[in-house]
């Protein structure tokens, strides 16, 4: 039986497509983005958040682990991950909920249950489903089988990727999604390769394949203050896509919202090297995609 391993199951989305959706994070992805808003999707496998704020200290954790994965450090309570069997023993005997175990393995049919469970919503709204992540495409067996089952129980389907990935990916659900949220961070391949890990050339292929194979596409490209906001970086990135059939543009500023999602990882997060454009400059920005008549919005 396949399995996925889900961070989060996300309702009533209004700006991952179009009308309400649920959304599907799906853990693990090919690219390390140095901004990411959900560090906890880019590992594949399972990890622990860590709440060091209500942590008390008391050491129950460490007496319930069968494997004696934690250990305790100046830096609070740490879990080697190579160890941990993800019992949950740990999370249970934790009286002050300091530590939440992120990711589960889901199978296809439990995940179509609870999506179903959203139905009316989807019919009310013109939504459905996005799977989004981390990349969801990374778990292509798993997605390409439920992305058939949604479409036959008419259900729509939404991909949001970063595009780092096989074509053949795209090609074994390409017939099953409504649209596909593709994410083009910056036209720069040292640049992107600095930022993300990986330089943007199989992205930019990617991209124009699948829009050549008839795909709708909405583009989504995160505009972070000084790193990809420039004159050159926009225009250059217009100029690739001006030409392509893209349905609509989602300029989105970058926010710092998960910043407490890496105190929790126990990983540092450089947040101080990221600023969202000033609204004068998103502005400027829209402005310049409008004038190569883009349907351009800022916003998801
Ligand atoms: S059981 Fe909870 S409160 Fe006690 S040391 Fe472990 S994480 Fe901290
Ligand atoms: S989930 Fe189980 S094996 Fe993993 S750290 Fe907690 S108690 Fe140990």
């Amino acid at each position: 039986m396949k399995e996925a391993v889900i961070f989060n199951i996300q309702k009533f989305c209004l700006h991952d497509g179009p009308g309400i959706r649920t959304t599907i994070f799906f853990k693990g992805c090919p690219l390390h983005c140095q901004w990411c808003h959900n560090p906890e999707s880019q590992s594949f496998h399972r990890e622990f958040f860590y709440n060091r704020e209500k942590c008390s200290g008391c050491g129950r954790c460490l007496q319930s682990c069968p494997q004696g994965a934690i250990m305790t450090t100046p830096r609070g309570i740490l879990t080697d991950v190579n160890r941990c069997h993800f019992c949950g023993n740990c999370a249970a005997v934790c009286f002050n909920d300091a530590r939440e175990t992120v990711g589960h393995p889901y199978t296809v049919h439990a995940l179509v249950q609870e999506i179903e469970m959203d139905r009316p919503f989807y019919e009310q709204s013109g939504g459905g489903v996005t799977l989004s992540g981390g990349e969801a495409l990374c778990q292509i067996d798993f997605v390409a089988e439920l992305v058939k089952i949604l479409h036959h129980k008419g259900i729509s389907v939404a991909v949001d990727t970063c595009g780092h990935l096989p074509f053949s990916c795209f090609d074994r659900v390409l017939k099953y999604v409504d649209v596909f949220l593709y994410d083009l961070k910056m036209m720069d391949a040292k640049l992107h390769k600095q930022y993300t890990g990986q330089d943007n050339r199989l992205i930019l292929e990617n991209l124009v394949r699948l829009v050549n194979k008839g795909a709708v596409v909405h583009l989504r490209v995160p505009l972070l203050d000084g790193i990809n906001t420039d004159d050159n970086q926009i225009l250059a990135l217009i100029d690739f896509v001006k030409d392509l059939k893209i349905s609509r543009v989602h300029l989105l500023p970058y926010h710092a919202t998960g910043s407490y999602k890496y105190t929790r990882l126990q990983r540092e997060y450089p947040g101080h090297l990221w600023a969202r454009p000033s609204d004068a400059r998103l502005h400027k920005i829209k402005q310049l995609f409008e004038a190569y008549k883009l349907n351009v919005k800022i916003g998801g």
